[in-house]
């Protein structure tokens, strides 16, 4: 089983594992999975992936690519900070 650590694209906040995170492929299309929908190695992580920790960082990512015209490929902001 990997150990490897993720932090949230959004926010920076470390995984913890009761954590309820999301993968997401963004690109021109966003593709927005459960963490755990493909199991801890099931999961391709040499595909650009975004690492989100929640509903509210969720939110902010969707919002980031209806933002940007022709999708937000790996160029997301990390800065804000989020309370
Ligand atoms: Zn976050």
């Amino acid at each position: 089983m990997r150990q490897e650590q993720f932090n949230c694209d959004i926010c920076g906040r470390p995984k913890q594992a009761s954590n309820h995170w999301w993968r997401v492929r963004a690109g021109n299309a966003l593709h927005i999975y459960h963490w755990d929908y493909f199991g801890e190695d099931g999961w391709d992580d040499s595909i650009p992936t975004k690492h989100i920790c929640g509903q509210e960082c969720l939110q902010r990512l969707v919002q980031n690519f209806l933002d940007a015209p022709f999708g937000i490929g790996s160029t997301i902001s990390t800065t804000e900070d989020i309370q």
